[in-house]
């Protein structure tokens, strides 16, 4: 057998947030969606359901990050979007994963959003409805963009003990531990 490269690992295993938004929920979406990530050999090692208020969202959709990019506007809306159900937060662990989720994820609008990835498969609103609909765009999935970004959004979605270290029974074959 081939002897995995753990220099390799070492330096790509990354871990990045999901959040399966509350219309995903509502949709009865969240394992179907959630189950896409681990076909594709991504371990799920932190998984709860919360339903966050004000005060804890605007800790994760920023004013120096979201207001800046999008305006004051498209910010409150996405906060008003993500307290109005509980969403689905998971923790996913491989190689690049975060990379890997957001091309899962695909294209924030999803009428830009390819076939085969979530927003494409799932949802079809583009900006210009949420803009007449005066509501953030619904979009099923919230991914880290970046491995800065995902260390920050778990840690303030997850403490230390409610993510798992253990391994998948396909792990050799995907030699990814
Ligand atoms: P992504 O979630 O793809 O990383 P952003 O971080 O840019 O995208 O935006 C966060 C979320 O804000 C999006 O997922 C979407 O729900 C919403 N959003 C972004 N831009 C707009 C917009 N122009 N109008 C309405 N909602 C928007």
């Amino acid at each position: 057998m081939q002897t995995i490269n753990s220099q390799f690992v070492a330096e790509h295993l990354e871990r990045t947030l999901l959040l399966i938004k509350p219309d995903a929920v509502r949709r009865g979406l969240a394992m179907e969606v959630l189950s896409r990530f681990e076909r594709a050999g991504l371990k799920i090692v932190g998984l709860k359901m919360v339903k966050v208020d004000r005060a804890f969202a605007e800790k994760h959709y920023t004013y120096e990050d979201i207001a800046m990019r999008h305006g004051e506007a498209v910010r409150n809306q996405l906060l008003d979007y993500i307290t109005e159900d509980p969403v689905v937060a998971a923790v996913m662990e491989g190689i690049k994963a975060v990379e890997t989720v957001r091309k899962l994820c695909g294209a924030t609008e999803p009428t830009a959003a390819a076939p085969g990835t979530i927003r494409g498969d799932y949802c079809h609103h583009g900006f210009e409805f949420s803009r007449a609909a005066g509501q953030a765009i619904r979009n099923i999935i919230h991914a880290s963009a970046s491995v800065e970004e995902a260390e920050t959004e778990i840690a303030l979605w997850f403490t230390a003990s409610e993510c798992f270290d253990y391994r998948r029974a396909d792990q050799q074959e995907h030699q990814y531990v």
